[in-house]
């Protein structure tokens, strides 16, 4: 078997072009533009790669984008203070704090800091204990991605088996529960894990959110299972060069591909997915804060 391979850039573009379509349909109905906040402090260079292109995609769906940029030697007093007036500011319906920190920064004190209300990263505990509950939530951007391709791929999860490897707090555990919902019978693998080849043998639908390079094997796979492969690693690529890299997934991807029903490549799977379902829940936000109702695009 040769597994169809899952276009996640395309299903991110199709959804941004959807977003797009309920922010023109908010702003001509209710004359409501959804605004996002990111707050970006130190210098990090792949986090300011990420925070502009988060800047560009909202402002293209049109949203209004709030840039904020901190000084690394920021003290935790001014970015709390900054991240009340935000929570204050009726133009912002989402805010989002780039992580890591630099040191020094009390991360969890800045997520429980964010108004639930305008958690687009779904972080905050009231949007954690909310999803494991059952009821909306907003809900982590990356296991968001994750789900939407699962659910146009399969349809219907229930009673399929599914095995997370990775229990993080930003995709292994949140991806977990959305699949619980979905009443998967799910299975969350980790570094303690015994015979993980074994467990993920058993398995309709595979994520892996490890961040060890081509960590899972064509043989660990079942025939016809759908893959997620949420791991971005950099491996050296002397193929292409003296001194060249190229990002490869968790999954050793020729080989699963021989095995799967169908796989989601890195790059080009659900990478492109975790921005455009930020832009998602920043519209869910606006949506919720006005009383209106959620499209179901933007949700699973
Ligand atoms: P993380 O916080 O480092 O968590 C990694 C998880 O993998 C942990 O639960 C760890 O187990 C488990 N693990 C480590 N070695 C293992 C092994 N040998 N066998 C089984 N499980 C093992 O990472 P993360 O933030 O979840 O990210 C995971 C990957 O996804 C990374 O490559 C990251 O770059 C990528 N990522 C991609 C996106 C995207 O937009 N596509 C977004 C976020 C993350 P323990 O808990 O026992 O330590």
């Amino acid at each position: 078997m040769v597994a169809e391979r899952i276009d996640g850039k395309a299903f991110a573009a199709g959804l941004r072009a959807q977003v797009a379509e309920e922010v023109a349909r908010l702003k001509a109905e209710h004359g409501l533009v959804p605004g996002l906040a990111v707050v970006l402090v130190g210098e990090d260079p792949a986090s300011q790669v990420y925070v502009r292109s988060k800047e560009k995609m909202t402002v293209e769906v049109g949203m209004n984008s709030y840039a904020h940029r901190l000084p690394a030697d920021v003290s935790q007093g001014e970015l709390i203070s900054l991240v009340r007036t935000l929570n204050a500011d009726r133009a912002v319906n989402g805010i989002l704090v780039q992580f890591p920190l630099p040191k020094g920064l009390d991360q969890q004190e800045v997520i429980e800091t964010i108004s639930a209300a305008k958690d687009v990263d779904g972080f905050h505990p009231q949007n954690v204990g909310r999803l494991v509950a059952g009821i909306p939530a907003l809900v982590p951007c990356t296991p968001l991605g994750c789900m939407m391709l699962l659910k146009d791929r399969l349809g219907d999860l229930s009673g399929l088996n599914a095995v997370v490897i990775g229990r993080s707090t930003i995709v292994g555990k949140p991806m977990a529960q959305l699949l619980t919902n979905a009443s998967a019978t799910v299975t969350v693998a980790h570094s303690r894990t015994r015979d993980l080849p074994a467990v993920v043998r058993n398995a309709d639908i595979v994520v892996a959110a490890v961040g060890r390079p081509e960590m899972v094997k064509g043989d660990w796979i079942k025939p016809g299972a759908t893959v997620i492969d949420v791991g971005i690693n950099r491996i050296d690529a002397p193929e292409k060069g003296e001194g060249k890299t190229r990002l490869v997934g968790d999954v050793a991807y020729d080989e699963a591909a021989e095995v799967a029903g169908a796989i989601t490549p890195v790059p080009g799977g659900v990478g492109p997915m975790t921005i455009a379902c930020l832009l998602a829940n920043t519209v869910t936000a606006t949506c919720q804060a006005n009383g209106l109702p959620v499209p179901d695009v933007l949700t699973v």
